[in-house]
C-alpha cells in the first residue's frame, strides 16, 4: 500500500503490538473480507459462515474479553484498531465482529466484576468468544429510537418465567443470531426524571435461521449494511427462564451506559474504515485514469481532494486513538467518545461522496465498492446514537443541559402517564 496513505505509526500510541494486530488485520481483510464483500453485498447476500470461523480462529469475538473467559484480554484501542481494518473491507464484518465479544452480556455488571456473572452466563461468553454464540440486539422499537427510555416492550413474571409482549424495530441478525439481547420494561419509571429506571435485559436464546418462541418478523428492505439482515419483530406472549435476566432488574440502562463509550469509540472505527477503504479505492483509480492526456492524478482539483479526504481521515483516527486510549486507562470520557463518534461518522460521508467523485460516473455504479463505502458509512451518522443525539450530549457538556428538553420530556412523560 502507498505509505502515504497509512497512520503516522511512530506517533503516540502506536507499540510494535499494535502495528502487528493492526497490518494482520489488514492482511486478512484484503485477503478474505473484501473479495468477500465486493461479491455479496451487490447481490445483498449474507457473511458466510466460513468467514465467521476464520474471524473465530483470529481471535476476533473476544478480543476484549478476559483470557479467563477465553478471550483475547485487550482492550478497546485493539478492538478498534481491528475493527478500523475489518470495515475497511466490509462494514458489516466488523460490526458482526461485536456481536461476539460479549459486551452485552458483560455489561450485565460494572467493569473489572466478570468474576460474579452467573456460571451460565460466563459459560455464553465463553461461547460467544468462539463465534458460537453471537448476539443480535433488540433495543428500538417503532415509536423509540433515540429517546430509548422510551421503550414500551413488557416483560412480566408469569410462574417462574418471563412472558414478554411487544414490538422491536431495526433488529439488526434477529435471524441468524444465536441470541437476542432484548430490553423491555418490567416496572413503571418512577418519575419524569427517571425514566430510564424500570427497563430490564433479556438474553433469549435461540436456533440460528430462527425466531424466538412467540415471536413472528421480517426483514425490513434498508439500502444497504448488507451481509445480514434488520429485522421488524413482534413479540407476542415470548417465555423466557427466569434466569434470562441479565443484570439487575429494572436497571439495564445502567449496562447500557457501561459500554456506551467504547461503542461509540467503536462505531467511530468502523466509520475510518470505510473512509480509509474509498481513499485507497480513489487513489488507485485516480492513477489510472486518464483525461485530456493524463493521469487525473496530475488536475490539482483531485489532487486537493485527496489531500484533504486523507487529513480529515487521519484527524478522526488520531481522535480515536486518544479515546481509546482514555477508556483503557479507565478515565470518563463521554464528550469525547461523542466527539469522535460524531466527527469520524460525518467524515466518512463526506470522504466516501468525494470518492463518488473521483471516480466521476463509474463512482455511480455497482462496478466498484466506493458506491457501498458511501451507503455504509451514511449510516453511521444514524446508529449508536445519531448525529444530532452526540451534538446534544457534547453541548450539554459544554454549555449544562438544556431547560427545554428536560420541559420536553416531562410533559411527554406527563402525557404517557395520565
Ligand atoms: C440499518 C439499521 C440497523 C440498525 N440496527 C439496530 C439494531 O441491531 N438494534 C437496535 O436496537 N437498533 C438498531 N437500529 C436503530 C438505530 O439505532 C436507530 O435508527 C437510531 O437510534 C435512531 O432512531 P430512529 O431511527 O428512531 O430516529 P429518531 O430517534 O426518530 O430520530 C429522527 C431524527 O430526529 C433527530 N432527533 C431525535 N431526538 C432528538 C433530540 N433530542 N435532539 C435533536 N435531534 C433529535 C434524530 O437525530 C434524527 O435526525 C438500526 C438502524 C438502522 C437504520
Amino acid at each position: 500500500m502507498n505509505s502515504g496513505v497509512t497512520s503516522a505509526d511512530g506517533m503516540g500510541y502506536m507499540t510494535e503490538e499494535r502495528i502487528l494486530i493492526r497490518d494482520s488485520a489488514r492482511d486478512f481483510t484484503m485477503k478474505e473480507v473484501l473479495p468477500v464483500a465486493n461479491e455479496l453485498d451487490p447481490v445483498q447476500g449474507m457473511i458466510p459462515m466460513e468467514l465467521r470461523d476464520k474471524m473465530a480462529e483470529l481471535g476476533y469475538f473476544g478480543i476484549t474479553t478476559p483470557e479467563e473467559l477465553g478471550g483475547m484480554g485487550l482492550g478497546c484501542f485493539e478492538y478498534c484498531l481491528i475493527a478500523e481494518q475489518l470495515a475497511r473491507g466490509w462494514m458489516s464484518v466488523a460490526s458482526i465482529m461485536a456481536r461476539g465479544n460479549g459486551s452485552f452480556l458483560r455489561r450485565g455488571i460494572m467493569r473489572g466484576k466478570e468474576d460474579e456473572l452467573p456460571e451460565e452466563q460466563r459459560d455464553m461468553i465463553r461461547r460467544a468468544v468462539k463465534g458460537e454464540f453471537l448476539a443480535a440486539a433488540a433495543l428500538s422499537e417503532p415509536g423509540t429510537g433515540s429517546d430509548l427510555a422510551s421503550i414500551s416492550c413488557r416483560a412480566v413474571m408469569s410462574g417462574n418465567e418471563w412472558v414478554i409482549n411487544g414490538s422491536k424495530y431495526w433488529c439488526t441478525f434477529a435471524d441468524g443470531a444465536d441470541y437476542i439481547m432484548l430490553f423491555a420494561r418490567t416496572s413503571p419509571p418512577p418519575s419524569a426524571d427517571k425514566r430510564f429506571l424500570g427497563i430490564s435485559a433479556f438474553v433469549l436464546p435461540k436456533p440460528r435461521g430462527e425466531l424466538p418462541n412467540n415471536c413472528e418478523g421480517s426483514p425490513i428492505p434498508k439500502i444497504g449494511y448488507f451481509g445480514w439482515n434488520t429485522y421488524e419483530l413482534s413479540f407476542q406472549g415470548t417465555r423466557a427462564p427466569a434466569s434470562a435476566l441479565v443484570g439487575e432488574e429494572g436497571k439495564a440502562f445502567y449496562m447500557l451506559a457501561s459500554g456506551l463509550e467504547a461503542a461509540r469509540a467503536h462505531t467511530a472505527a468502523r466509520s475510518i474504515g470505510l473512509a480509509q477503504g474509498a481513499l485507497e479505492d480513489s487513489i488507485a483509480y485516480a492513477e489510472d485514469r486518464g483525461q485530456f492526456g493524463v493521469p487525473i492524478t496530475e488536475f490539482q482539483a483531485i489532487r486537493f481532494k485527496i489531500a484533504t479526504m486523507a487529513t480529515k481521515i487521519e484527524a478522526a483516527r488520531q481522535l480515536l486513538y486518544y479515546v481509546c486510549n482514555e477508556i483503557d486507562q479507565g478515565r470518563r470520557c463521554d464528550k469525547e467518545a461523542s466527539m469522535v463518534k460524531f466527527f469520524a461518522s460525518e467524515m466518512a460521508e463526506e470522504v466516501t461522496s468525494e470518492a463518488i467523485q473521483i471516480h466521476g460516473g463509474a463512482g455511480y455504479t455497482k462496478l466498484h465498492a466506493v458506491e457501498r463505502y458511501w451507503r455504509d458509512a451514511r449510516l453511521t451518522k444514524i446508529f449508536e446514537g445519531t448525529s444530532e443525539i452526540q451534538q446534544r450530549i457534547i453541548s450539554d457538556v459544554i454549555l449544562g443541559k438544556s431547560k427545554s428538553d428536560a420541559r420536553m420530556v416531562a410533559a411527554a412523560f406527563a402525557e404517557q402517564y395520565a
